[in-house]
């Protein structure tokens, strides 16, 4: 049978519906909605975890792991660079927790 595929497809919808769901977190939390935004990030996580599928790495510096809240930047997030160690820090402005990732766009200049 075509169990196999069925379950390709059925990781394919979720990512796209992941995304979507980040599409619209954003412009909940752009009109200042951020009860909303937030629930459409636990939507989107809670998919994740039902579907196996992992959060794509460029969703998952949209919210914060420890708080699970949407972050957006100038409004419930602190966005710093930290040169010394040639990374973005972004600090949860709900629960406090700080998350770092590596300046990306530098990396590709590089290579
Ligand atoms: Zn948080």
């Amino acid at each position: 049978m075509a169990r196999r595929n069925d379950r390709r497809k059925r990781e394919d919808i979720s990512a796209e519906r992941i995304e979507i769901l980040f599409t619209l977190a954003e412009k909940e939390a752009v009109s200042g909605d951020l009860g909303q935004a937030n629930y459409y990030v636990k939507s989107a996580r809670d998919i994740c975890t039902r579907t196996k599928t992992p959060i794509p790495g460029f969703l998952k510096r949209k919210f914060c792991g420890g708080c699970g809240h949407f972050l957006k930047p100038g409004v419930n997030c602190r966005t710093r660079l930290d040169s010394r160690h040639k990374r973005v820090e972004v600090t949860c402005g709900d629960c406090g927790r700080v998350s770092h990732y590596p300046y990306v766009r530098e990396k590709k200049e590089e290579g």
